[in-house]
């Protein structure tokens, strides 16, 4: 048995704690793996797994990153899924005796990473917390942005709302206590379980301390026990990860999602909000046609706006009509939009300075963003509108600490401290003095070589230095007979010896000193300075989210002028009346047609539902959606891409997009639509939009036809508004039956056995499906097209037969007029 060196003892000590992570191990200016870290790491980073010494007889598996490049290799890992605990050594190697003490500073999980991966400039990186009581079904939820110090918590009456909300956020790590009822769920997040208890006592306490107050009634905790409970669980893996509490994070909010649009998970994949369905980029979603934000605030902001849509009036005009300001004065908007590309990201440079990650650069780019406020200011100042005017208002010019930077750091200073050179002259007397007789040092110098040439008459005498002997004085092999007694050789080489005297080590040891105290100096004043700036945290962000919200309004308006789109009126009412509507992502990608617009009336009165019909690739789906996004859009408070909209509030969209037409989900796909269409049936009130797209498609045709024919009863006397998009001509029938069913179809013009789409939507139903038609224009073969007509045919007039010539609707009404079938009464 081999012993383990002290070194490898102590690194046993410290990974025996941190098991669940990848040990970063400093030695020196390398950071080492061992064990199976290091044949995790070798194979995910690239790098040579080599070996260290003997354990049992083995040897140790080892491998490394330099330190200075280490935040890549740890990027890696993280995105890969492990976490890594940074080991570092908290003493001067120099300064000790025997083993240097070493100790685990911070671990990076996937929802902390700063500046060690790459992340999304435009996208919040959360992590969240739930923790749930079954027995009064209530679940508390809460998340922070690290990167942003955002701090938010909520809670939920139902476990289906929990996962919606939690698809909203995609947090990049959801912690669950192990004793959590729902410990097991999930799965579809990177869940970190907490094997510790935390129940509303320690939330309290942990919350009490990261916020230094004494009670939490202020952040609205008092009505959100189980919310609280997840922050407090948030904080305490803060406290283990960040090792303390994060000082930027001096506040959280707690929110209810009643106060917005519900828009459950397979609505804002349906709708394509965020991300595409096919490729689940950004390219072709919603935001990727409202993004033209110019500061990553503003992004960031542009999203929550999308998915969390408002349904308070005042609310929504407040934005609208801050957007139409915008929108009109295009001078205002373009000065505004210019300055704002200079402005960077100053929300995540504040957390980096919280969190002591900011560098010398990131304080010269905070500089350069507060420079633009005063003029930003002075703009909105100007506009008459109210929401503007408020942000103006609210707008703190940051000067103060502009010009503290501004007093300390150089204008280009390097990216590390290291090396010093960060500190501006004048700022700090002693750093000056410092300053000075390491400039005098160098004339110094240059002075005493010409001194020591004159006297010795050595032309050629010079002086060097390296880091074995400091500076020395070099002289030639021939010119070795001139030097005087008072010189101390120190090192001889083929061509020339070197010596040192009294006076220069004196002089050495004053300009070595001051380099050093020089460099530890800087370091003192920049944490004195970030200290300081820390403390102002709170005011950057407030300046950041306005920022931000300004850039959104600027954004909402370039796009509704670039884009032609009318300021909507959003009132109390049931009625949606869009004209001229067209869909926001479609007309933008279509190249080889004109896109067609269309009339879209939807009330409780006398048009509640719309059964569209119409051949494949006519047009419906994108009827469907085109009216939940103009919803969607005035909610948020944008334009709208129609000539004229009026839009009864709504309180929650509804989407069911039917199997085929859902390419992103696999098989069970009849079950899942089942399952959703559940879901909109029981939750929908009459203030509800539901939009479904060719329900029944599942399954046969038969069972299909019945299911959605019932599912249409049914809305229609809950009194739903709703548009139902099908391929079923059987079922604008159902319009025979109820009052406030209408039937719609997307027009086709037959020409000479062809079809051309004409993309409008016209009153009445269609009694012809077209399906031979569009497999013709989808090039099937001309015997398959002439034998699917035969067949046709055929298969129409058995039918025919059966009823006694009439049509499905039409016989069931004769059924149910006579009380004959029972089946069909609900
Ligand atoms: P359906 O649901 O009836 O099968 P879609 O709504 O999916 O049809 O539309 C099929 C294609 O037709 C779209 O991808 C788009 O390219 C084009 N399209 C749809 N609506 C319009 C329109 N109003 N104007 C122009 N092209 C349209
Ligand atoms: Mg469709």
């Amino acid at each position: 048995m081999t012993e383990l060196t002290p070194m490898l003892k102590q690194y046993h000590q410290i990974k025996s704690q941190y098991k669940d992570c990848i040990l970063f191990f400093r030695l020196g200016d390398f950071y080492e793996m061992f064990y199976e870290d290091a044949k995790i790491a070798s194979k995910i980073l690239g790098i040579a797994l080599t070996s260290r010494g003997h354990h049992n007889g083995k040897r140790i598996p080892m491998c490394g990153v330099p330190y200075h490049s280490a935040n890549s290799y740890i990027g890696r890992l993280v995105n890969n899924g492990f976490k890594v605990a940074i080991c570092e050594q908290v003493e001067d190697p120099r300064k000790c005796k025997g083993i240097v003490k070493r100790e685990v500073i911070r671990i990076i999980t996937p929802g902390s990473v700063i500046d060690e991966a790459e992340i999304d400039e435009k996208s919040n990186l959360y992590i969240s917390a739930i923790y749930s009581d079954l027995r009064k079904n209530r679940f508390g939820l809460s998340f922070l942005d690290l990167t942003t110090g955002e701090f938010k918590f909520t809670e939920l009456s139902d476990q289906n709302l929990l996962r919606n909300e939690l698809n909203r956020l995609l947090p990049a790590e959801l912690l669950i206590l192990k004793e959590d009822p729902l410990a097991d769920e999930f799965n579809e997040f990177r869940k970190e379980l907490i094997d510790q208890k935390i129940d509303l006592d320690t939330a309290t306490s942990l919350l009490k301390k990261q916020f230094q107050v004494y009670s939490l009634e202020g952040f609205g905790c008092h009505e959100m026990p189980l919310g609280t409970v997840a922050s407090g669980m948030i904080v305490h893996y803060m406290k283990e990860t960040q090792k303390g509490f994060p000082a930027h994070i001096k506040e959280i909010s707690s929110y209810r999602i009643g106060d917005y649009m519900f828009l459950d998970d397979a609505t804002c994949r349906h709708l394509e909000l965020l991300r595409n369905m096919r490729e689940n980029s950004v390219e072709g979603s919603l935001f990727s046609v409202l993004d033209k934000t110019n500061t990553p605030m503003g992004g960031r902001i542009l999203k929550k706006w999308i998915i969390y849509p408002l349904i308070n009036i005042e609310k929504i005009r407040e934005r609208l009509l801050a957007v139409k300001e915008l929108k009109e004065d295009p001078i205002l908007r373009k000065k505004l939009r210019n300055r704002l590309k200079d402005i960077y990201d100053i929300e995540r440079l504040n957390a980096k300075i919280s969190l002591q990650r900011a560098n010398p650069k990131d304080l010269i780019a905070l500089k350069e963003s507060i420079k633009n406020l005063p003029y930003i200011k002075k703009l909105l100042k100007k506009s008459n509108n109210k929401f503007i005017q408020k942000l103006a208002d609210q707008l703190d010019l940051l000067s103060d600490i502009k010009e503290e930077i501004d007093k300390a750091i150089v204008d280009d200073p390097p990216s590390i401290l290291r090396e010093g050179g960060v500190i501006r002259e004048g700022y700090n007397k002693e750093l000056d003095e410092l300053i000075k007789i390491s400039r005098d040092g160098k004339d110094w110098i240059a002075e005493f070589i010409a001194k020591e040439q004159k006297r010795t008459g050595i032309n050629n005498l010079k002086v060097g230095f390296n880091k074995v002997f400091g500076y020395y004085i070099e002289v030639s092999k021939a010119n070795l007979k001139h030097v005087p007694p008072d010189y101390i050789r120190k090192q001889t080489l083929v061509n020339a010896e070197r010596f040192i005297t009294a006076e220069l080590k004196e002089m050495e040891d004053k300009v070595l000193r001051a380099d050093e105290r020089r460099v530890e100096l800087e370091h003192e004043l920049f944490q004195a300075l970030i200290e300081r700036i820390s403390s102002q945290g709170k005011r950057i962000k407030k300046a950041a989210e306005i920022i931000g919200t300004l850039d959104v309004l600027c954004s909402l308006s370039q796009v509704a002028e670039e884009n032609n789109y009318v300021l909507p009126e959003v009132y109390e009412g049931d009625e949606i009346d869009i004209r001229d509507g067209r869909h926001p992502v479609v007309e933008k990608a279509i190249k080889d047609e004109e896109f067609v617009p269309n009339d879209i009336k939807i009330n409780l009165r006398d048009q509640q539902i719309l059964i569209i019909t119409g051949p494949n690739m006519s047009g419906k789906s994108t009827i469907l959606r085109q009216t939940a996004l103009i919803v969607l859009l005035a909610q948020m408070g944008s334009f709208v891409p129609a000539s004229k909209a009026r839009i009864g509030l709504v309180d929650r969209i509804f989407t069911r997009i039917g199997a085929s037409d859902d390419i992103s989900k696999g098989q069970s796909t009849f079950m899942l639509e089942m399952n959703e269409t559940a879901n909109i049936l029981r939750n929908a009130t009459k203030k509800s939009l539901a939009i479904l797209d060719e329900i029944g498609r599942g399954t046969s045709t038969y069972d299909g036809i019945s299911i959605a024919w019932a599912v249409v009863e049914y809305l229609h006397d809950k009194g739903i508004r709703t548009l139902f998009a099908t391929h079923y001509h059987e079922l604008t029938e159902i319009a025979f039956l109820k009052p406030r069913i209408r039937n719609f179809n997307v027009a086709v013009k037959e020409e000479g056995g062809r079809i051309v789409f004409l993309r409008k939507l016209v009153p009445g139903g269609t009694n012809k499906s077209y399906g031979i038609h569009v497999a013709k224009l989808a090039g099937l073969p001309d015997e398959v097209i002439d034998r699917a007509w035969e067949i046709l045919i055929e298969m129409e007039k058995k039918v025919k037969r059966k009823k006694g010539g009439i049509s499905l609707g039409r016989y069931m009404k004769k059924m149910e007029d006579s009380n004959q079938l029972l089946l069909f009464k609900r």
